[in-house]
């Protein structure tokens, strides 16, 4: 007899709706902008058939990896900070030759009405890199025209901004670039730059990519961006991603990562996460790490 699939089992087939944890006086929420369809094989390239074949409960209906694109709106009283701005309104089919297939956003100002949080409020967007799923509503004018955050400045890890012409071979080019520099401010590592948020730099997925660690009510969560893309790495963080510009380090990235989220009242947030992007690591059944999600 067959067993029914858990809710988890689902929802690692799907991108993420929106979902909300609270830290003490912080919420956090993952805001939906759309969603891209990883190639399992061309995105983790150490993977092979025999993985997928093991580990089939992570592709979707159509053999792909769902990965959901947004934002992490952090709120904190009156006070809001968005980490990550979306891919914006832009479809874009598979290319040959891309580790992934469709991708698409456009959701992220109608989920932050859902939310009730209108975007002139929010009071800067942080950034974990400059690939293009990451920065989209920092450069596309909001649905009716002008900029979607109205006066809020973009925070940019020192060493991102310095090797932004890294950026172009990954589709970030010079005229995004000019988009976005009157309004960055670069960040260094451990700097506060909203109450109970602090810059980490990781590199390795960018030489600037940074983590964001929220602390509040006891509890810490680590908001990783790309470090990982998918759960499965949790078990095995050798696994890098394809556009990962330094595999050795990426690889120490996500070990420490991955050692660090066993720790007590840690939470991670994997952006690109399926429908869990908070989770925690434990061992599964044999002894490996693996992501646990936390709704609560
Ligand atoms: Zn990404």
């Amino acid at each position: 007899m067959k067993t029914a699939p858990s809710q988890y089992a689902e929802r690692l087939r799907r991108p993420s709706v929106i979902r909300s944890l609270t830290l003490g006086p912080i919420t956090v929420t993952y805001v939906p902008d759309g969603a891209v369809r990883l190639s399992p094989h061309d995105w983790l390239p150490a993977t092979s058939e025999a993985t997928w074949r093991e580990h089939a409960e992570y592709l979707d209906g159509t053999g792909g990896l769902a990965a959901g694109i947004g934002g992490l709106l952090v709120e904190s009283g009156d006070r809001a900070l968005l980490i990550d701005a979306g891919f914006g309104p832009v479809s874009l089919p598979h290319r040959p030759g891309d580790p992934h297939g469709p991708i698409h956003g456009g959701a992220l100002p109608a989920n932050l009405a859902r939310i009730g949080r209108p975007p002139a409020g929010i009071e800067a967007v942080a950034f974990t890199h400059l690939h293009v799923d990451h920065i989209g509503w920092a450069r596309h004018p909001a649905p009716g025209g002008g900029p979607l955050f109205a006066e809020a400045p973009y925070l940019v890890a020192e060493p991102e901004w310095s090797r932004r012409d890294l950026l172009e071979a990954h589709g970030t080019g010079p005229d995004a670039l000019a988009e976005l520099a009157p309004r960055v401010r670069t960040v260094e590592d451990g700097q506060e730059v909203f109450p109970g948020v602090t810059v980490r730099f990781a590199p390795g997925h960018t030489p600037g990519h940074t983590a964001y660690v929220i602390t509040g009510g006891g509890r810490r969560l680590v908001a990783f961006g790309d470090a990982l893309h998918s759960p499965i790495q949790v078990g095995h963080p050798e696994w890098s991603a394809a556009p990962d510009h330094d595999t050795g380090r990426s690889a120490d990235a996500r070990r420490r990562l991955v050692a660090e989220l066993a720790a007590p009242d840690t939470i991670g947030f994997g952006i690109h996460f399926a429908d869990v992007v908070f989770g925690r690591v434990r061992p599964d059944g044999a002894g490996r790490p693996a992501w646990h999600p936390v709704d609560a």
